[in-house]
C-alpha cells in the first residue's frame, strides 16, 4: 500500500536505488535535478567507455563476442540524451582501449562461473532483524552472481583503486548483498570489485579484484542509510538542500545557482 508523507503529501511506493539513495546523500540538490526534475546530460568519458566495458563482459560472461557488445554499447543507436556521450568524446580511442582490455582478460582476470548475468532485482525494504518496512521498493542490476553465491561487480577505472569512492563502494556492497539476501535467504559468500584499470602510453591494461565479505550488521547499517534518506525525500528536503561540497562532476553544476559554473 501506498504511503502518504503527512508534510509533503507525497503518496510512495516508490523504486529506489543504490544510485539515487548515493546522488541523495551526495547532495539532495542534485537528486533534485536529477530525479524529480528529469534532468538528463550526456554521459561523461569514463562513464560512457564503463557502460561500454559493460556491455562487453555481458557478451563475455555470455559467451558471446565481447567486442560486438562494446561496439554497439560505443556507435549504437540511442534513446535518449543521457545515453549519449559528451561531445567531443573520442570513440575510436575508447574502442582501442576496450580491444586492449578485452585481448588480456581471458587470461588475467579472476574465473567465476556464472549463474546469474546482469540480474535485474526488486525487492521491499525490510530491516532483516526487527522487520520494520520502508514505502520502497528496492531496485537494481547485479553484474554476476557466480555459482558460488559471489556477487560480482565490474568497475572500469584509470588507475589503482586509492579508497576514495570506500564509502560508495562499501553501500553499493551492502545493499547489493542485501537484495541477494531478499532474493535467496542467505547471505553471498563474498561481494567482489572486479576492476578493470585501462591501459596508457607506458602500460598495459590489468585487472585487480577487491574482495569484500559483508556481514548482517553491514546489511543493517545499509536499510537505515535509506530509511534516512528516503525519510527526507518524503519531506521534501531536496530542492533547497544543497550539498555544501560541491562536486566538479555534478551534471547541474552549469545551472545550478548554488555553485553555477564552478
Ligand atoms: S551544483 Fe553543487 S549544490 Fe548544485 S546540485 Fe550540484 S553539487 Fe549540488
Amino acid at each position: 500500500m501506498a504511503w502518504q508523507s503527512p508534510k509533503t503529501g507525497v503518496l510512495s511506493n516508490m523504486n529506489i536505488s543504490i544510485t539515487k539513495i548515493s546522488t541523495y546523500l551526495e547532495c539532495p540538490r542534485k537528486y533534485w535535478y536529477l530525479y524529480e526534475m528529469g534532468l538528463q546530460t550526456p554521459k561523461s568519458e569514463g562513464f560512457y567507455f564503463g557502460s561500454a566495458v559493460h556491455e562487453g563482459l555481458e557478451n563475455y560472461y555470455l559467451g558471446k563476442d565481447p567486442m560486438e557488445g562494446v561496439r554497439n554499447a560505443l556507435f549504437g543507436k540511442k534513446k535518449n540524451i543521457g545515453e549519449e556521450p559528451k561531445e567531443g568524446i573520442d570513440l575510436d580511442k575508447l574502442h582501442k582501449e576496450a580491444k586492449r582490455i578485452f585481448q588480456i582478460y581471458p587470461q588475467q582476470a579472476p574465473y567465476f562461473k556464472p549463474a546469474l548475468i546482469e540480474h535485474f532485482f526488486k525487492v521491499p525494504l525490510i530491516h532483516p532483524e526487527t522487520k520494520e518496512k520502508l514505502p520502497a521498493t528496492f531496485v537494481g542490476k547485479i553484474d554476476l552472481i557466480t555459482t558460488h553465491d559471489d556477487i560480482v561487480d565490474h568497475k572500469t577505472a584509470s588507475g589503482s583503486d586509492t579508497g576514495f569512492f570506500k564509502e560508495k563502494n562499501d553501500f553499493q556492497a551492502n545493499g547489493y548483498s542485501y537484495a541477494f539476501l531478499q532474493m535467496f535467504g542467505r547471505l553471498p559468500k563474498r561481494f567482489i570489485f572486479n576492476f578493470l584499470i585501462k591501459g596508457n602510453t607506458r602500460r598495459g591494461p590489468r585487472i585487480e579484484p577487491k574482495i569484500l565479505r559483508p556481514q548482517l550488521g553491514d546489511i543493517c547499517t545499509f536499510f537505515d542509510t535509506c530509511k534516512y534518506a528516503l525519510d527526507a525525500i518524503l519531506r521534501g528536503e531536496t530542492r533547497d538542500y544543497p550539498s555544501s561540497i560541491h562536486y566538479r562532476v555534478c551534471p547541474a553544476k552549469d545551472i545550478c545557482p548554488y555553485c553555477q559554473g564552478r
